[in-house]
């Protein structure tokens, strides 16, 4: 059998931690990056035995080295720790995906204090730590991807959403200040800001409006695309991969800075 192209497997001898990559849209970007030949570090929490099997899958479906770590994303000194730990497995960090994210809904004035500091912990906060750690060694090799994982929210708003869309236009912020303190260098960094994806993130908020008004999810499906999504179809962890995979690429490099849609339409009303 003809061995893989440096063409198909254009990020081989590079090494990427995706936070949140147990599910979801962090999944989907680990098994793209994989594919391209990466090494990965997946992050996450979930059962331990899926965790393992899925581990194994990437590893051996793609031929890369693979290795786990739990680190839970709201404790500054374990974001530290999985960091240098992951250079030191692999020798290097190369790409950084900053994914890993959670939602909760109430209106400002009831909104849990406890939720909104759990918010801004993982879904802001979190991006500033894994950056800051993983900048050192990208500075060193002069080469680098971070990849933030933002959100439409990230550009505008939705009522129920302060901790999120506050955290994601945090996000979208931090990434110009990080492409900008390195515009000179190898090290890029953007945003991907997706509109619905249909991950578990999601489904949550498809069961909540399927029970509060008593649809079916096909029809709870329908409200929420037909709110937002001019493109009425959810975009795919698979679409979201490869637009990982594109700013980790050379044609990329210039890309800095950036927060990218891809999101059936939404920001574009
Ligand atoms: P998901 O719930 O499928 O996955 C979230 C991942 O984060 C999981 O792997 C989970 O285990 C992990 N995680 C949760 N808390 C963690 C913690 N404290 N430490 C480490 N890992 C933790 O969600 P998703 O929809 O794939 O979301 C991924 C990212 O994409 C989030 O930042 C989310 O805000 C963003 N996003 C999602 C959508 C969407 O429609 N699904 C749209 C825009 C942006």
């Amino acid at each position: 059998m003809s061995q893989p192209s440096s063409h198909q497997r254009p990020l081989a001898g590079k090494h990427a931690l995706i936070t949140g990559s147990t599910s979801g849209i962090g999944l989907g970007i680990a098994q793209r990056l994989a594919a391209a030949g990466a090494s990965i570090t997946v992050n996450g929490f979930g059962e331990a035995s899926q965790i393992d099997a899925l581990c194994k899958d990437l590893s051996t479906t793609h031929g890369v080295k693979v290795v786990f770590d739990g680190s839970d994303m709201t404790q500054v000194k374990a974001i530290e720790t999985m960091i240098s730990r992951a250079e030191t497995e692999f020798g290097r960090l190369d790409i950084l995906v900053n994914n890993a994210g959670i939602q909760h809904t109430a209106p400002i004035a009831s909104f849990p204090v406890e939720r909104w500091d759990a918010v801004i912990a993982l879904n802001l906060s979190a991006v500033f730590h894994g950056t800051r750690c993983a900048l050192p060694g990208m500075v060193a090799r002069n080469w680098g991807r971070i990849i933030n994982i933002a959100s439409a929210h990230g550009l505008v708003a939705s009522v129920e959403k302060s901790a999120y869309v506050a955290a994601k236009h945090g996000v979208v912020g931090l990434t110009k200040v990080t492409a900008l303190e390195h515009a000179r260098s190898g090290i890029t960094c953007n945003a991907i800001c997706p509109g619905w994806v249909l991950t578990p993130l999601v489904q949550k908020q498809i069961d909540a409006r399927s029970s509060a008004q008593g649809i079916d999810q096909a029809a709870a499906k329908a409200q929420l695309l037909g709110e937002k999504q001019p493109s009425q179809e959810f975009v795919t962890p698979e679409q979201i991969g490869e637009l990982a995979l594109f700013l980790c690429s050379d044609a990329a490099a210039q890309v800095r800075g950036a927060a990218w849609s891809i999101d059936g339409g939404w920001t574009a009303q």
